[in-house]
C-alpha cells in the first residue's frame, strides 16, 4: 500500500481500488523527477520506472547545467526547494573570456549584482548546478534518500530501478497499458515519457515517422570533470587568472573563443569546491551514433585519444592544455553533437514526450535541462488538475475536471511545439558559430563578448527562457476554470507491497493483455 504522511492541509490519499491509477514515469532524469515532485505535491500517486541502477542514477558527478529564472522559480516556489537548491547551484560570480591564443578579452561580473538581488529580493540571480546533485535534491524532496544518503530504490517503491519501459498500448478505457523490459506490462492513469534522446516511447509514438531522426550538426564535444589538485600546476594557473583579473573567490566559469587559426569553444564551470565540469567543442566530419552527445553517452576516451586532444590544443591556450592533461581519461567523453527539429506531435492520447524525448537542442545554449524540467513541472501540473482537481476542491460540485486526454493534448500547444523548433535552429546556429574558423565569425565573435557587460549576458541568457515562462503562463490561464488540486505536503511511505506491486502482478497474470479484458483488470477511477 502507498500512503501519504500529509500534515493535515490536504486529505492524505490512501492508494487503494477507489484512487487513480498512478502516472507512469519513465526515466529519473531532471524532466522525470520535476514531474514526481509536482505530482506529489499535489498527491498524485505516481511510479517513476528507471533503466539505470540507482547508484548510476545521480553518478554523472559535477557536469553542469545552466538554470534559468523559470526553472528557479518552479523549485524555489512551487516546489519548495528554497533552501535545499543551495546544495546544488551557485550564482555566477564571474565569467572570464579569453581566446585561444591566450588573450584576455573581458570578465563578466557577477557577484556584486547577485548579492544585491538575493538580499533585496531574496531571489536567486541566473546561475548553474551541478546536474547530480540536482538530482540528488529532487530525490531527497521526494523522501526517496535514506540517512546514508542512498537512494531509496524497492521494487514495491515509487522509485523502481534497473526497469526499463520499452512501449505503451492505448486502451479503450481510463488508462494506459505500459510495457516493460522484464517482460511485464503495468497499466497507468497516464504515462510521461522522460526517458532521454533515444526514447523507447517516443519511436513507439512516431513509429516510421522520418521527422524524428536526429540530425548531425557537424560538431565534435570533448568534455570532463577535473578536480583541482592543491599545488598543481592547474590550481597555480587558475590562481593566477583570478588574480589578475582581481576575481575575488574561485567560483569562477570560463570561457575561451577559437580563432580562425585556432577554432573551437571551450567552457568551465567550478561545479562543486575544486570540481570543474569542462567541454571543447570543435568541427568535426564523423558522426558517430553510438557516442551520441547525451547525459551518460559518449564515448569514454582511452590515453590515446586523450593524447589526440592534448595535442590538438594550441599550446598558447595554458588552461584549455592543463584541464586535458590534468583530467583522468576516465573522466574524459568524446562524442558527436547532434539535435532535432521538433515538428511531431509529442502527445499520444494519455502519453506525453517530456524532455529530450521531445525536443533536443545543441547542448551549447544551455537549455535542454531548463526545457526539461519545465516539461516535467507543467505536464503535472496539467494532470494534477485533471486527476485531483475534482476530489480536493470545494467547487468540485459546480465545475467539472478536465479529462487526462485534454489535459495532456493542451501540453503539446502549437506554440511550445513552434517555440522548440525556433530554439532547435538558434542553438544550431549558435554552435555554428561557435566552431566556426572564418576570420569574421571568430572576429564577431569575440567583439561582442569584448563589449558583453553582466547585465547584458543575463538578459541574453534569459531569451532563451522567453518560451518556458509563456509555457507556464499557458498553462495556468488554460487550467484556472478548472477547480484547483489541493497542495498535499507530504511524504511518501512505502511499506512492503503496494497497489503498483498489484498492478504489475495482475497483468502479468494477464499474459495477453487485450482491450477485452480491460473490463475485468481496469480499477478506474
Ligand atoms: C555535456 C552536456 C552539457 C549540457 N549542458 C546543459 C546546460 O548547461 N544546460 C541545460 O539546460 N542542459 C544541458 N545539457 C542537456 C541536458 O543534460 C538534457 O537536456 C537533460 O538532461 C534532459 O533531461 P531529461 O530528463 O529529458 O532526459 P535525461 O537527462 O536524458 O534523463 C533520461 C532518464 O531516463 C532514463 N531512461 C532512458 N531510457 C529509459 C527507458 N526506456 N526506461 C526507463 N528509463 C529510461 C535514463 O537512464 C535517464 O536517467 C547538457 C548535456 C550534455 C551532454
Amino acid at each position: 500500500m502507498v500512503s501519504f504522511q500529509g500534515n493535515g492541509i490536504a486529505p492524505s490519499p490512501q492508494y487503494n481500488a477507489a484512487q487513480p491509477l498512478p502516472v507512469i514515469i519513465a526515466g529519473a532524469g531532471p524532466s522525470g523527477l520535476v514531474a514526481a515532485l509536482t505530482l506529489q505535491k499535489y498527491g498524485v500517486p505516481f511510479v517513476i520506472y528507471e533503466q539505470n541502477a540507482s547508484d548510476k542514477l545521480c553518478s554523472d558527478a559535477g557536469r553542469g547545467i545552466d538554470m534559468s529564472p523559470s526553472v528557479i522559480k518552479i523549485l524555489e516556489k512551487e516546489l519548495g526547494l528554497y533552501r535545499r537548491l543551495d546544495a546544488a547551484m551557485k550564482q555566477y560570480e564571474y565569467i572570464d573570456v579569453s581566446n585561444m591564443d591566450g588573450k584576455h578579452i573581458n570578465t563578466l561580473r557577477f557577484k556584486e549584482m547577485s548579492e544585491r538581488k538575493r538580499h533585496i529580493t531574496g531571489e536567486r540571480n541566473f546561475g548553474f548546478a551541478s546536474r547530480s546533485k540536482l538530482q540528488h535534491i529532487l530525490l531527497e524532496a521526494l523522501g526517496l534518500i535514506d540517512r546514508h544518503g542512498r537512494i531509496k530504490d524497492s521494487p514495491y517503491g515509487i522509485l523502481r530501478c534497473g526497469i526499463a519501459v520499452t512501449g505503451y498500448k492505448k486502451m479503450i478505457g481510463n488508462f494506459v497499458q505500459v510495457q516493460l523490459d522484464n517482460s511485464m506490462k503495468v497499466k497507468g492513469s497516464a504515462l510521461l515519457a522522460c526517458d532521454g534522446v533515444h526514447s523507447y516511447i517516443r519511436q513507439c509514438m512516431q513509429e516510421g515517422s522520418e521527422g524524428s531522426a536526429l540530425n548531425f550538426t557537424n560538431q565534435e564535444a570533448w568534455w570532463g570533470t577535473t578536480t583541482v589538485r592543491p599545488g598543481s600546476a592547474l590550481e597555480q594557473e587558475l590562481l593566477h587568472i583570478a588574480a589578475s583579473r582581481k576575481m575575488q573567490g574561485y567560483n569562477v566559469g570560463l570561457v575561451v573563443l577559437g580563432t580562425n587559426q585556432n577554432p573551437g569553444s571551450f567552457y568551465a564551470n567550478e561545479v562543486s569546491k575544486n570540481v570543474y565540469s569542462w567541454s571543447y567543442f570543435v568541427e568535426s566530419e564523423s558522426s558517430n551514433f553510438d557516442a551520441d552527445l547525451i547525459r551518460r553517452g559518449g564515448k569514454v576516451l582511452d590515453e590515446t585519444e586523450k593524447q589526440e586532444l592534448v595535442d590538438k590544443i594550441p599550446s598558447t591556450c595554458k588552461i584549455l592544455k592543463l584541464f586535458s592533461e590534468f583530467t583522468p581519461t576516465a573522466d574524459m567523453n568524446r562524442s558527436a553533437v547532434f539535435d532535432r527539429a521538433n515538428n511531431l506531435p509529442s502527445v499520444d492520447g494519455r502519453v506525453a514526450l517530456l524532455g529530450d524525448a521531445a525536443h533536443y537542442y545543441h547542448p551549447l545554449r544551455g537549455e535542454g535541462s531548463n526545457k526539461a524540467m519545465v516539461d516535467g513541472y507543467v505536464a503535472a501540473m496539467r494532470l494534477a488538475t485533471a486527476i485531483m482537481g475534482k476530489s480536493s476542491s470545494s467547487n468540485s460540485k459546480s465545475q467539472k475536471s478536465p479529462s487526462i486526454e485534454w489535459a495532456l493534448l493542451g501540453f503539446d500547444s502549437y506554440t511550445r511545439r513552434k517555440g522548440n523548433t525556433a530554439l532547435v535552429k538558434k542553438s544550431r546556429k549558435y554552435g555554428q558559430g561557435a566552431t566556426s574558423n572564418s576570420r569574421y565569425t571568430c572576429w564577431a565573435r569575440q567583439t561582442y563578448f569584448k563589449f558583453m557587460s553582466a547585465p547584458k549576458m543575463i538578459r541574453e541568457l534569459c531569451t532563451g527562457d522567453k518560451s518556458n515562462s509563456r509555457f507556464v503562463s499557458d498553462m495556468i490561464k488554460e487550467l484556472k476554470p478548472y477547480p484547483k488540486p489541493a497542495r498535499c505536503i507530504a511524504r511518501p511511505v512505502i511499506p512492503g507491497s503496494g497497489a503498483c506491486d498489484s498492478i504489475e502482478m495482475e497483468l502479468s497474470k494477464t499474459k495477453t493483455f487485450t482491450e477485452e479484458d480491460v473490463g475485468c483488470v481496469c480499477i478506474g477511477f
